[in-house]
This record gives structure tokens, C-alpha cells and sequence, in this order.
């Protein structure tokens, strides 16, 4: 276990304090991004910024090993009024740090600064501070950007608070641990007319309720019931009718969730087949449209491994499960997940009023207490991966 100087635990929690203070978002993190990188500079950690327009890199060397490893924190916020009145309370307007990236950066800076002090590492290792997470965009954009040409990276771990977990202990599975997230739309163009004479026409209305009883059959008959979990959602209803008009046209939005680029895809494709089946046998025309915003999260067996025994060694085997349930929440490490291997875990944010209250919650805080355990576990990973 890694004994941190009470100097470096007090910093952490000022670092993590200052960021919750002036939260921004999505890829407009510029004053985030210019703390961390001023931070790591006078640890000495070389930093190179820009990537994905405002994600940046600390690259820390030590002795002549070849291998590397990336840890990644998320550095935004979201669009929330904040609800909290202590000290260190949002002072944008309308934006929070509702769901701990604060704490993230705050604990890879905890790290950087103990491992660039201590070199308790043979190897290289890298600190990826990415912008719009919540959005699904930053991880991909540092990407497009050639996170993985520029960086010679051999593997990336990610690490997110859980509020309701106690605080310090650490979950983690091999395989498909989040959800992808995608959004559908489809247009259906009938004939609209009298609502009296509806065999003038071609009633929308009636097309796309068979549509939307047709996707029901997705998850209960175009997917392995064992191996294919999935929800698939019909979530707004959007007409251009009224009391006595059939409308012309139908437009339904909806939500899907699953744990594997196979399902997504099958379940994609099974849409389509049924819009288009019904709208032809209607005689109606369709426009559809399928959004993926996150990627299935999906760890690699070995590194899952190795998160696993520095999960033990820095806060303790009762600690840790090394095969918890997936979650239905979505994570756009994912992205990075596809690239290269790796694994993501999730840190006890605490129960009740320490810690308790969800992530996106107006009287959110990411606890304290916890860097230290975060910090921890990236100190001890980083030794381990680079012996
Ligand atoms: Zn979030
Ligand atoms: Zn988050």
C-alpha cells in the first residue's frame, strides 16, 4: 500500500476543490486543461497539449525500460445549476462537476506528482487528461488527433467514482463492463388527409405504431436471449396531425443500450429490415437514421489482470471484486478500449451522505476521502505495469 505524504493528500484535495470551483465543459476546458498542465510542468512530467483540441499528454520517463502505460482522466463537466453551498461550490453558472472528473484529475495529479518525486517505475509512462467525456467525443477526438501515433502507448486504464459503493473499494470485470449508448430516429412519409376518409391515404400513424411493436422483437427475437443483453427504446411519438387530419408523416426517436459491437450491429440492421418491411407493405416511405454515441466498454483479459492485483495491493483484497455486473451506464473510454487494450474500473465514491448521492445530481460531490485511494491505485498500477 502507498503511504502519501499528508502535504500531497491536503494538495489533492485543494486541486480537486479548485477545479469543482470553475467547472466547464465539453471541449471548452481550457482553464482546466491550463492547471493541469502548469502542475505537471513543475513536477517536471514534459506536457504536450492540443490533442483533440484541448486534451493534453504529461510524458514521465524513468530508467531504460521500452514498455508504457496511458492513464486517463476526464476533465469535464456537465450543464447543471449546482445545488451545494460549501466553500468550493460552482461559480460558472450552470455548470457542475456532477460527476467526480474533478476528483479523476485531481487523482492522476496526486499520481503524477508522487511518481514523477518517488520514479518508483521502469519505463514510460503517460497522462491522458482528455476533454467531453459526457458528450462521447473527447476520448475519439484525442484519437483522430493520433493519441496512439504520437504516444507510444502500450495499454490504457481508466478509472471512474461510483456514489453508493463504499468509499475505497474498487470494481472492475474482464469483458464488457458498460454499455454503448446509440440514438435511433425514424421518418415515416405517409399520404395525410380527412380523418374521415383514411383510404384516401396512407396513415402514418398506423405504420409507425406497427413499427414500434416491430422493434419489440428485436431484443425478444433477433438476439441470443444468453448472450445478447440489450434495451432498445421507442421514446417520443411525433406527429404532424390533429383532431381531424391524418398526418402526412410520423417521426419516432428512441434509445438503445447493449455490451458488444456484435449486438449493436445486429440490432442496427434488424431495425432497418423492420422499418422498411412495414413501410413497404404500407405503402409508406421512411428515412432512419442510427446514432452510436458510446461504444460498448469492453476490457482486455490480461490488463483487467493486472488493474485487478493493484486494486488488491493498494486498498486491500475485501476491497475488490474482480467480477462485478455490467452497468447500463455508457463511458466514452470505450473509444480508447477499441484501440488499444486495457481496462476501466470504478472507485467507491461512499454511501449516504458521504459520497452517497448520484452522479448528475445537483447535490453531487465527488468525496475527498478517496483520492488517496485513486492515486494509489494509478501509483501502483504504473510500478507493476513497468517493473
Ligand atoms: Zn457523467
Ligand atoms: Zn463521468
Amino acid at each position: 500500500m502507498i503511504k502519501f505524504d499528508t502535504n500531497l493528500i491536503t494538495a489533492m484535495t485543494e486541486w480537486r476543490r479548485h477545479i469543482h470551483t470553475f467547472p466547464e465543459c465539453g471541449f471548452e476546458v481550457d482553464q482546466t486543461a491550463d492547471f493541469i498542465a502548469e502542475k505537471l510542468t513543475s513536477w517536471g512530467i514534459e506536457v504536450v497539449r492540443g490533442i483533440g483540441q484541448v486534451g493534453l499528454v504529461g510524458i514521465l520517463k524513468n530508467g531504460d525500460g521500452k514498455a508504457s502505460v496511458g492513464l486517463r482522466a476526464d476533465m469535464d463537466a456537465l450543464q447543471i445549476k449546482e445545488q451545494n453551498t460549501f466553500d468550493h461550490c460552482s461559480r460558472h453558472h450552470g455548470k457542475m462537476h456532477a460527476c467526480g472528473h474533478d476528483g479523476h484529475s485531481a487523482m492522476l495529479l496526486g499520481a503524477a506528482s508522487y511518481l514523477a518525486q518517488h520514479r518508483s517505475f521502469n519505463g514510460t509512462v503517460y497522462f491522458i487528461f482528455q476533454p467531453d467525456e459526457e458528450h462521447g467525443c473527447g476520448a475519439q477526438a484525442m484519437i483522430n488527433d493520433g493519441l496512439f501515433e504520437r504516444f507510444d502507448i502500450d495499454a490504457v486504464y481508466g478509472l471512474h467514482n461510483l456514489p453508493g459503493l463504499p468509499a475505497g473499494h474498487f470494481l472492475i470485470r474482464p469483458g464488457s463492463l458498460m454499455a454503448s449508448e446509440s440514438s435511433f430516429q425514424i421518418r415515416i412519409q405517409g399520404i395525410g388527409g380527412h380523418a374521415a376518409m383514411p383510404h384516401t391515404g396512407v396513415d402514418p400513424i398506423v405504420v409507425g405504431s406497427q413499427v414500434i411493436l416491430g422493434l419489440q422483437t428485436i431484443v425478444s427475437r433477433s438476439l441470443n436471449a444468453i448472450r445478447d443483453t440489450a434495451v432498445v427504446s421507442a421514446t417520443e411519438f411525433i406527429t404532424n396531425g390533429t383532431v381531424n387530419v391524418i398526418p402526412s408523416e410520423v417521426v419516432i426517436k428512441g434509445d438503445c443500450r447493449c455490451f458488444t459491437e456484435d449486438t449493436l450491429a445486429r440490432i442496427e440492421k434488424r431495425m432497418e429490415q423492420i422499418v422498411a418491411g412495414i413501410c413497404q407493405a404500407a405503402g409508406a416511405s421512411y428515412e432512419f437514421e442510427f446514432i452510436n454515441t458510446f461504444y460498448p466498454t469492453i476490457n482486455s483479459e490480461y490488463e483487467t489482470g493486472l488493474a485487478v492485483v493493484a486494486a488488491t495491493q493498494a486498498l486491500g483484497a475485501e476491497q475488490v471484486n474482480a467480477n462485478c455486473e455490467p452497468f447500463t451506464i455508457s463511458e466514452d473510454f470505450s473509444s480508447m478500449l477499441r484501440v488499444k487494450p486495457g481496462a476501466y474500473g470504478l472507485l467507491g465514491n461512499g454511501v449516504e451522505s458521504k459520497g452517497g448521492c448520484a452522479l448528475h445530481n445537483p447535490k453531487y460531490d465527488f468525496n475527498d476521502d478517496i483520492l488517496k485511494y485513486g492515486a494509489g491505485y494509478w501509483v501502483t498500477l504504473a510500478g507493476n505495469v513497468l517493473e
